[in-house]
């Protein structure tokens, strides 16, 4: 197929989402503390309570999105769809139910989609944040969406 992918940039200052369910809420402030110094570099944004938490005990800056159980992780899936977020921090709790599982296996998914980082544990959050390509531009190859659109319109099997 023809331009199957494009590349996309993930400057040097990115644009960090910050997810905790309640289990590891207490995990990610102190991993926000710890990392404040490389933190502060970037942009961060998170579902509400998480956003809301880290801002009040860290001091860093935190744009919140909606609460996870009602809708933050779609709209962080919907950020990363747009190019906004690059890069997500995601503390879930493996031990706990979540009623909104939908979303965050969707969160999961779109990341993988778009190729973005995802951390889902500390060890993976720190080799991530001690990466050197924190420092530095990152291009990476995403699926080419509006080739995409182009080619599907034009399947002729889409439509009986
Ligand atoms: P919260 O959402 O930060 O609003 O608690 C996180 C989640 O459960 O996905």
């Amino acid at each position: 197929m023809e331009n199957e992918f494009i590349t996309f940039t993930i400057g040097k200052r990115k644009t960090i989402a910050l997810i905790a369910h309640d289990g590891k809420k207490r995990d990610l402030i102190e991993w926000c503390e710890k990392n404040r110094d490389i933190l502060k570099k970037h942009d961060l944004c998170g579902t509400g309570t998480s956003a809301r938490l880290v801002a009040e005990k860290t001091g860093l800056s935190v744009k919140g999105y909606n609460s996870g159980p009602l809708g933050g992780d779609q709209q962080v899936g919907a950020k990363i769809v747009e190019g906004i977020i690059n890069f997500v921090v995601f503390f879930s709790d493996p031990l706990e139910a979540q009623p909104h599982d939908p979303d965050v296996k969707a969160l999961l998914r779109i990341a993988q989609v778009y190729d973005i980082p995802i951390a889902n544990n500390k060890a993976t959050a720190d080799f991530m944040i001690q990466s050197p390509l924190m420092d530095q531009e990152y291009e990476h190859k995403v699926i080419n969406f509006k080739q995409k659109v182009i080619d599907r319109a034009s399947d002729s099997n889409l439509i009986k």
